[in-house]
């Protein structure tokens, strides 16, 4: 591996460190575990433009990529359910203390056709009227199911740090 990627990988580390400390989230403390995952996610964000999945096959189109965009779409799932991402780069507090140990995670990205079709059957949601009687509509973080009443999703999940275009319209 070139230094220049060794350095954006440890530089990306400690920022995803430092912002899953702040929310509540925790990196994996296999130190080189995480150096790895997050050297993979350095290279495909400089190969396409954004931090798809190291675990995982890109396509290279973000339109078909956003939902293994890390954090990915499956990340909260599966730590609820397995106490760790697919990846095994964020993990549960359980696993952090040594109780439970990391154990393997089964894919749980639908297969390219469902997640097309999904796409595909995706209806514009009715708005809601807001207490001045304008309409407004409510945004719900698919990472983390943060939600906000605005216009427009927010430019960042202010939980998460997904990207706006990982928001979609949420149903009240
Ligand atoms: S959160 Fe998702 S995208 Fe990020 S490393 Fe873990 S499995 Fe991969």
């Amino acid at each position: 591996m070139n230094n220049d990627l060794d350095q954006k990988g440890e530089e990306l580390r400690q920022r995803l460190a430092q912002e899953a400390r702040a929310t509540g989230y925790n990196l994996n403390p296999d130190l080189d575990m995480t150096s790895t995952i997050c050297a993979g996610l350095a290279k495909n964000e400089g190969r396409y433009g954004y931090m798809s999945c190291p675990c995982r096959l890109a396509s290279g189109k973000r339109e078909e990529d956003k939902d293994i965009i890390c954090p990915c779409d499956y990340r909260d799932s599966d730590l609820a359910e397995y106490g760790s991402c697919y990846c095994a780069l964020y993990v549960s507090g359980e696993i952090v203390s040594g109780k439970k140990k990391a154990a393997p995670v089964p894919e749980r990205r639908p297969p390219a056709e469902r997640r097309l079709k999904a796409a595909h059957d995706i209806q514009p949601l009715p708005t809601v009227k807001s207490g001045a009687g304008g309409a407004i509509k409510v945004w719900r973080c698919k990472v983390c199911g943060y939600l906000c009443a605005k216009e427009t999703p927010p430019a960042k999940c202010p939980i998460c740090k997904a990207d706006k275009d990982r928001f979609e319209e949420f149903a009240l």
